[in-house]
């Protein structure tokens, strides 16, 4: 473990629960002023099959009627947006697991489509669902990059993350996949290092079997789990041993390097230009449904967590919006600083074109640090990444969303009671036979 990683995740942890801290209710219960530019829209879809231990988003069982009732409000909450002059130009779908009701879902593409043309279309999904029929039809939707939740292909880590039976074992995930590849302009995969119980030899199994499968983009994450979640994930899969989360980091760029260019500290592709789903490289984006985030014109926005309160709203006629935060100019230029580095490198061009000569002044404490302990080497023409710095900004960026899932487990402790009656009636109607998925 390099000798600055506790003292750094110290300090950040505070400076992002700072700025993560949504301390006022939104006056307006209409979008913001949309931005000048087309910009990115995030539909969050927050119902899965089985809900993982370890997982700290905004999710809740799959239940069939009531799934069909959320979409219908996220489909109305996107034309709120586009009629109040927003314009879309890449579309991410993620949960939850989005791909749980098909039809639904390829009706909100339509729409999304039929609004604003669109450069990309990003979904993402399990393995259970990677079925020809449906890859297909995702396929005819314009999807150009399908991002499936594998988290790793060891079926004792499987097991302890309640995923096997759901899911498959390894081998069952990797046929799925061989079968998925080619479809789709991008196929990546989410794997998770540093898991509970998982060793060194474990992870290099991991990577042998992507190496043989060859996708076009793997996305490898620490374990990052909400406080409020922790313990619950510690009782059903115990410790991760945070000794190893650097080896472990090591041994991966070792392994995917030689093959895939980092599109990001965290994610590997085979091809440049391809889609990495936490490279912010537009100034705005919209989050729609419920529990989702938006950051427009220096403006952070929360929506309301309550799928009901969301529902009704948005069948109200307004958006889902109940929290706002505007960032201080400070605030926005980390934000820049962490979201752009975190692809690799920030140009000086970039920085004088939004900031001016402000930037080199006002985050001297952080560009002097980061470049003091090796992480930063600064060029003539860009900041960039060393390789050690790769391994700080996984840190950074997992403590970020470290802070958001702090957020989110917030929100959802003021509503357990409701979440824990949707689940309730899900498993019921599960078991009755209501909720099977239409893939
Ligand atoms: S990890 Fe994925 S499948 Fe598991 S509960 Fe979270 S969103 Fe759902």
């Amino acid at each position: 473990m390099p000798w600055f990683e506790r003292p750094l995740l110290a300090v950040v942890h505070r400076a992002y629960a700072r700025a993560m801290r949504f301390a006022e209710e939104a006056r307006a219960l209409q979008p913001p002023p949309a931005p000048a530019a087309p910009c990115q829209l995030y539909l969050h879809v927050p119902f899965c099959e089985v809900l993982c231990p370890f997982c700290s988003f905004h999710r809740v069982r799959h239940h069939a009627p009531k799934t069909r009732r959320y979409f219908d409000a996220l489909r109305r909450e996107i034309v709120l947006y586009h009629e109040a002059g927003f314009r879309f130009r890449d579309l991410y779908v993620g949960g939850g697991t989005p791909t749980v009701d098909a039809d639904e879902l390829l009706e909100t593409l339509a729409l999304v489509r039929g609004l604003s043309p669109l450069h990309t279309i990003s979904i993402e999904t399990n393995p259970n669902h990677l079925q020809p029929a449906a890859l297909a039809r995702w396929r005819d939707a314009g999807v150009t990059r399908l991002s499936v939740g594998v988290q790793s292909f060891d079926d004792g880590l499987l097991e302890r993350m309640a995923r096997r039976t759901k899911y498959g074992g390894g081998a069952q995930i990797a046929e799925r996949l061989a079968g998925a590849r080619g479809i789709f302009p991008t196929l990546n995969v989410d794997m998770i290092f540093n898991l509970p119980g998982q060793t060194l030899p474990m992870l290099e199994h991991d990577l042998d079997r992507l190496l043989e499968l060859d996708v076009d983009q793997v996305s490898f994450y620490p374990l990052m789990t909400a406080r409020s979640a922790r313990s619950k994930m510690e009782r059903s899969m115990g410790v991760a041993d945070a000794r190893l989360r650097h080896p472990m980091y090591e041994r991966i760029l070792e392994r995917l390097l030689p093959r895939y260019r980092a599109a990001s500290a965290w994610c590997f592709s085979r091809s440049a230009g391809a889609f990495d789903e936490y490279i912010i490289d537009q100034d705005d984006y919209v989050g729609a449904g419920s529990g989702a985030f938006s950051y427009v014109g220096g403006t952070m926005y929360s929506t309301t967590f309550s799928l009901e309160h969301y529902c009704r709203r948005v069948e109200g006629g307004a958006s889902g919006i109940t929290q706002q935060r505007l960032l201080g100019e400070r605030e926005r230029m980390r934000y820049d600083f962490l979201m752009r580095l975190f692809g690799g490198e920030l140009r000086h061009a970039d920085i004088r074109r939004r900031w001016g000569r402000a930037f080199y002044l006002r985050l001297a404490p952080e560009l002097a640090a980061m470049r003091a302990i090796g992480a930063t080497r600064h060029d003539a023409d860009a900041i960039r990444l060393t390789r050690l710095g790769m391994y700080c900004w996984v840190l950074l960026m997992a403590e970020f969303f470290n802070a958001v899932n702090d957020v989110r487990g917030q929100m959802r402790e003021h509503i357990q009671a409701e979440l824990d009656a949707w689940n309730e009636e899900a498993c019921l109607a599960a078991e009755a036979g209501v909720g099977t998925p239409r893939t």
